[in-house]
């Protein structure tokens, strides 16, 4: 047993479970339960406008079905607004914090993660205006990044480095119609929750460094990264969350056994030599202990 390892899965409840979600759900899982630790469940559901009703309960009932189990009862984002209010305080006490009416279109993508490719770096406008200033519409806010540069070794993809300023830019904790964004409520929440080990898709690694520093500014240590590569369908599409793939519904639809999805996943992820139908159990115990790391993730697997 290893309690402080503590990894999460964290859907927004915006459909079903998709193949990339399920493989990024039995990462998380696997590293968290091969050294004993505990993997917990986090529902990302602040942008109501994407949520699905009943795809929360559905998530939970395909990772059920899938052999995956949590630790503790699933944390819930829509239910912890006066966390994040205080961390908004905490930000806005050290001076950081300044309102921002540009354009709606940029500011409405801040309340869910921003996957790779969907995000434009912030010119800074607002940064040194009035921010008591008439509004030309209700403001997000923003934080202001240092000129400074963040360094993390991922588990999986190797060293990085960016420069807040110049590759990151100012970016929204909360959006103008008062809902927090992504990066805030994560870091919040990954602090709350003492999650050690974040492990999800890659597709979201450009976030991290945001999430490092304000880690850091909020007062709690960064925890580890491990950006899996996204699964590829044989024909190169990628399956991630986003993108219409096969949900886990289909294939049980299809009386697919799910020892036959963890199976392959498992061996997508370079945990099983081969892509035999297994338990997700047992992916956990065949497998050494350590994190998934740039040895064992296979990049661009095709199952
Ligand atoms: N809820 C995010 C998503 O659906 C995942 C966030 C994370 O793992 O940091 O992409």
């Amino acid at each position: 047993m290893n309690l402080s390892v503590r990894t999460r899965f964290a859907p927004s409840p915006t459909g079903d479970l998709h193949l990339g979600g399920a493989w990024t759900a039995l990462a998380s899982w696997v590293v968290a339960r091969r050294q004993g630790g505990l993997s917990l469940l986090r529902f990302e559901d602040l942008d109501a406008a994407r949520c699905v009703p009943g795809s929360r309960e559905r998530l939970e009932d395909d990772l059920s079905w899938l052999g995956l189990d949590w630790d503790g009862t699933p944390v819930v984002q829509s239910e912890r607004g006066a966390l994040y209010d205080e961390a908004l305080a905490r930000l806005a006490g050290l001076g950081l914090v300044y309102p921002c009416d540009c354009s709606r279109a940029e500011i409405a993508r801040a309340a869910s993660a921003p996957h790779e490719g969907e995000e434009a770096i912030y010119g800074g406008l607002c940064r040194d205006r009035d921010p008591t200033r008439p509004m030309k519409r209700p403001p997000a806010l923003r934080v202001r990044v240092p000129d400074d540069v963040v360094s993390y070794d991922d588990e999986a993809l190797g060293p990085f480095a960016h420069n807040l300023a110049r590759e990151v830019g100012d970016f929204v904790v909360r959006r103008g119609d008062g809902v927090y964004a992504y990066q805030l409520a994560v870091v919040v929440d990954d602090a709350a929750m003492a999650i050690s080990h974040v492990v999800r898709g890659a597709d979201l690694v450009a976030s991290t460094p945001r999430q490092i520093w304000l880690a850091r500014i909020l007062g709690a240590a960064p925890p580890r990264y491990t950006h899996v590569p996204l699964v590829v369908a044989p024909d190169g599409t990628r399956l991630e969350k986003r993108t219409p793939g096969v949900t886990i519904r289909a294939l049980r639809a299809a009386d697919l056994p799910a020892t036959t999805v963890i199976g392959a996943l498992a061996h997508g992820l370079g945990l099983r030599p081969t892509a035999a139908p297994s338990t997700a159990v047992e992916v956990a115990e065949a497998t050494a202990t350590g994190p998934i790391d740039r040895k064992s993730t296979r990049l661009n697997s095709s199952h």
